[in-house]
C-alpha cells in the first residue's frame, strides 16, 4: 500500500489514499502539525504514489522507477521541495553570503518566484506536478501573493503542498484555498517505533519518547543535546560554566538548545516533585521550577543563550538538577 512508510497518522493517510484512489487531487492541500510528526514525508509520499511508473496492483509505488527514485532524492524537474534549509541552498547558488543565509527565519519571494514559474510549465516527466513548501507560515508576504495568485488559478495536474506547524499564521486568502490535512503528535508507541528503525537502542528511544510530545524531530534534537552535554561533569563546580559552553556556536541553534535544555531541566525537577516525600524539599523544587520558566522566558527574549543557562544552572546548583530524562534513575 502506498504510505506504508508513515508511522502513526492514520487518518490523514486515510484521508490522502482517498484522493488518491479518486483521481481527485486538489490544487492545493495544507498539512497541519506540529513539527517532526511526518508532514513533510507524507507530502512526498503522496508525489511518489501519484508520479510512480510501476504502481503494484495494491496502490503502492516501487520505489526503484526513475520518478521514484528522483522523488525522494529530490531531484525531480516537477516536483519541487522548498524550506528554509533548500532555500539556503538556492540563495548559496545564487552568490549570496553563507553566514547569512544560516540566520534565515523566513521563505523569501525568490525561490517562491521560482516555484510558480515551473508550475506554469509543461511537465517533463510527471503525470502530475507536486510543490512543497515547508514551514510555510514563515512565508514573507511577497512571498504568499505570489503563491496566492496561482491558488486563485491553479493550472491542471498540479498540487501545492504547504506544510505548517502554525496554520493560524499562514494568510488567510491563502488557508481559504488550501484542503486541510491533519497531522497529530505521534503515540508513544509509534514515537518508539520510529526511533527503533533509526537504530536507537530500546532503552534510548523509550526516554526519548517520555520527553519529545510526539515528534521525532524533537527527540532526536534532545538525543543531540545529551550527546553535547555529556562531556560537562554534573557534579564538578563547574558544571554550569561547562553546559554552557557545550551549547552550539550558532546563536539560533545555541538559543533552540539552551530552551530545550532548559526544558529538560524542569521536567528532571517535576519528576523528582512528584516523588520528593519532604515538604521543605518539595517546596525547593517548586520554586526552581518557576525560576526555570523564567529564565526560558529570557531567551525567548533574546538574552544570550548560554548566559542564561550558565546563570540558571548556577542558582539552582542546591537542587542538583541534571539533563537526565530518565526518571527512574533520579532522586
Ligand atoms: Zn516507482
Amino acid at each position: 500500500m502506498s504510505f506504508s512508510a508513515i508511522t502513526g497518522q492514520e487518518r490523514a493517510v486515510t484521508q490522502l489514499r482517498g484522493l488518491l484512489a479518486a483521481g481527485r487531487l486538489p490544487s492545493a492541500l495544507l498539512f497541519v502539525g506540529p513539527p517532526g510528526v511526518g508532514k513533510r514525508m507524507a507530502a512526498i509520499e503522496l508525489a511518489v504514489a501519484a508520479n510512480c511508473q510501476n504502481t503494484g496492483f495494491d496502490g503502492a509505488p516501487c520505489r526503484e522507477c526513475v520518478s521514484c527514485r528522483q522523488i525522494e532524492q529530490g531531484t525531480h524537474p516537477d516536483c519541487m521541495l522548498l524550506s528554509l534549509d533548500t532555500q539556503a541552498e538556492f540563495f548559496r547558488k545564487a552568490g549570496e553570503d553563507e553566514s547569512a543565509l544560516k540566520k534565515q527565519e523566513h521563505i523569501r519571494v525568490e525561490p517562491v518566484r521560482h516555484m510558480c514559474d515551473a508550475a506554469l510549465r509543461t511537465a517533463a516527466t510527471a503525470r502530475h506536478k507536486f510543490f512543497i513548501i515547508d514551514d510555510a507560515e514563515t512565508m514573507v508576504p511577497s512571498a504568499a501573493n505570489a503563491l496566492l495568485k496561482h491558488l486563485e488559478e491553479p493550472p491542471p495536474a498540479m498540487t501545492w503542498i504547504l506544510l505548517s506547524a502554525a496554520a493560524e499564521s499562514l494568510l488567510s486568502t491563502v488557508r481559504s484555498r488550501c484542503q486541510r490535512v491533519d497531522f497529530r503528535p505521534l503515540a508513544r508507541h509509534d514515537l518508539q517505533q520510529i526511533l527503533l528503525g533509526k537504530s536507537l537502542t530500546l532503552a534510548e528511544a523509550e526516554r526519548l519518547s517520555d520527553i519529545a510530545d510526539g515528534s521525532v524531530e524533537k527527540a532526536m534534537r534532545v538525543r543531540a543535546l545529551l550527546e553535547n552535554m555529556a562531556e560537562a561533569d554534573r557534579l564538578s563546580p563547574l558544571f554550569p560554566m561547562q553546559a554552557a559552553k557545550a551549547l552550539p556556536k550558532d546563536t539560533k541553534e545555541a538559543r533552540a538548545d539552551a530552551a530545550l535544555a532548559l526544558e529538560l531541566l524542569i521536567q528532571n525537577a517535576s519528576s523528582r516533585w512528584k516523588i520528593e516525600t519532604s515538604r521543605a524539599k518539595k517546596q525547593a523544587l517548586a520554586g526552581g521550577i518557576k525560576r526555570l520558566f523564567e529564565y526560558r522566558k529570557y531567551i525567548d527574549r533574546n538574552v544570550a543563550p548560554a548566559l542564561a543557562l550558565e546563570t540558571a544552572l548556577l542558582e539552582l546548583e542546591p537542587l542538583k538538577l541534571s539533563f537526565s530524562t530518565d526518571s527512574r534513575r533520579q532522586g
